[in-house]
Order: C-alpha cells, then structure tokens, then sequence
C-alpha cells in the first residue's frame, strides 16, 4: 500500500473538497477497518473534515472471463466495462454506460437506470476474500448492504450486447444537466419523484452561492463554478425542511455526505 494525494475539488464529480493523502490499497494487502474507501467519487460531497480515506490501486482494475463467467475487479471504471462487453458481444451491461464511476461504487449503490440495476445482472461479489452470492446480500432501490469491502464481482455471461437499448439509455441522459455534480443527491420516495418535490417547492434553480438546484432536473444539486461543502449543505437541508413541512415526506439522500 501506498499513499497518493487526491484533490477532490478536481478528482469529485461535484469538484467540492480539498487535498487529502489517501492509502491505495495493492493486491494482497490487508484492508484497513478505519478508512472509508472511495471508488470513483461520482456520489460523494466531501467536508472540509472528512474522515481518513482508502482507494483500490489499478490492482483490481480487471477483467477476465473464464467459461460463462465474467470477473471484474471493483477498481474497474464503468466506461471500460460497456466498452469490454461491446467489443465481446455481452449483454447485461449496457446501462452502465454514462452512469460514471466504478464497479465498487455500483455494488455499494446497487447502482441503476430506470428498471436496470447492478444487482439483477449480479451472481456474487468477493468481500473479504469470500465470494458471497449476490441473492444472499440484502439490496434496494440504491442500496446494499455489503458489509465490508467488495473487491471484484462475477456475472453469468449472457451473449448479444444491445446497441438499441444502448442507444436508447444515452438518449434518456441527453436532458441531463451538464454542469458538476454528483446524480441525484436525494433518493425518490415511494411512489414520488424527488425532483418533482423540490420544483413542487420552489426550489427548482434555487442558488447559494455557486451551489445550485438544477434548472433542468431538479433533484441535481449542480456546481457553478466555486460552489462549497457549505452551500451544498444549506441546499439539501432547505430541499429537506420545505418538503417535510409542505407534503411531510423525508427525503433521504442518495448522495454521501461525508
Ligand atoms: C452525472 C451523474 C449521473 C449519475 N446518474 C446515476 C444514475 O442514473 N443511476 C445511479 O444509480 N447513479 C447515478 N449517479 C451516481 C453514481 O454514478 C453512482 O452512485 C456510482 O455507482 C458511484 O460510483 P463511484 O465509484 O464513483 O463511487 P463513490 O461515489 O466513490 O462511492 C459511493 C459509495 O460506494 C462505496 N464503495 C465504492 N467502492 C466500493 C467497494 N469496492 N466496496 C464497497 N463499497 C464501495 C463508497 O464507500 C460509497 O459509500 C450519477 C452520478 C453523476 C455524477
């Protein structure tokens, strides 16, 4: 292991956060308890006292097939695995196409688009050096309890990558705002939609300093340029207190406020 220093307001998608020393844990490393480990930070606002950060080393950054199953480590960026699975004629991954971050992220998440999750695709995960089965660990709608760290994941392969769907999904993402951020900061409740809540508010465009909710899609928290942790904070907890009070519903971020 090693440490690498990692600018967050650079390195997070929502560029908020400072330097910090992160430990990049190597193949064979025993994985420390009292690090919170970052994958590729595309769900994450990080406060000016965040607590001690670890990262997968491009280590486990793989891809093997072996028969019918596929085994990619959860350093793997999202990017290349819709890239893999094109070029092999897989199925299944399609909707991890601009959906940024890592295989890890998407485990810890149960990452999705619309009716497509991590989780349906899965057949297990590696935690603590043992393959758990993916029907065996308790999921959601953006969430798993995975326990401890993932290091790599296994998939059934499926043949026939589907370019239409593909297609399709990028099409669904064209209407997405295009400034920093990190998705959509709050889960939707049952039968609701987050966004719809906080435009129901008032708070659709909603600006604190550079921070802002988005014109466009208003449950995306957007950074306008110097946006801070601060301003972040005051969005989240004035879309929070406005929406308990008008419709009392407690919206639960999705982000990780950290
Ligand atoms: C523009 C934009 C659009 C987005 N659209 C979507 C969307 O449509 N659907 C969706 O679901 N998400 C979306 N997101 C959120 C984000 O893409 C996902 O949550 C993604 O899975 C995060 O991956 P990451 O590697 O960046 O994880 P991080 O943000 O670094 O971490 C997220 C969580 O995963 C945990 N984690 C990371 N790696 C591991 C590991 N190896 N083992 C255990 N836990 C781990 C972290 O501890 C943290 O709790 C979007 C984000 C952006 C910026």
């Amino acid at each position: 292991m090693y440490f690498k220093t990692i600018d967050f307001s650079k390195y997070s998608s929502i560029k908020v956060g400072q330097p910090a020393e992160v430990l990049m844990i190597e193949k064979g490393d025993s994985i420390p308890k009292d690090r919170y480990l970052i994958g590729g930070a595309n769900n994450l606002l990080i406060s000016p006292t965040p607590p001690p950060f670890m990262m997968l080393s491009k280590d486990f950054a793989t891809i093997t097939q072996k028969g019918d199953i596929l085994t990619i480590g959860a350093a793997m960026p999202t990017g290349r695995i819709v890239s893999y699975t094109k070029k092999h004629d897989i199925a299944g991954f399609e909707f991890c196409s601009k959906l940024p971050g890592t295989l890890g992220g998407m485990l810890a998440m149960n990452a999705g688009v619309k009716e497509y999750e991590i989780f349906n695709i899965l057949h297990s995960i590696k935690i603590n050096g043992e393959w758990v089965l993916a029907k065996e660990i308790e999921h959601g709608y953006r969430f798993a309890k995975l326990g401890s760290i993932a290091t790599h994941a296994r998939f059934k392969i499926k043949k026939g990558f589907d370019q239409t769907l593909l297609d399709a999904l990028l099409n669904l993402r064209s209407n997405q705002p295009h400034e920093p951020s990190a998705g959509s900061a709050f889960k939707n409740p049952k039968n609701d939609y987050a966004g719809r809540l906080i435009e129901a508010v008032g708070l659709k465009g909603e600006r604190k300093g550079d921070m802002q909710w988005s014109n466009i899609h208003a449950n995306f928290l957007i950074n306008l340029g110097e946006g801070t942790h601060k301003d972040a904070i005051y969005l989240i907890d004035l879309a929070k207190e406005r929406v308990l009070t008008t419709f009392n519903i407690t919206l639960k971020e999705e982000i990780k406020l950290l």
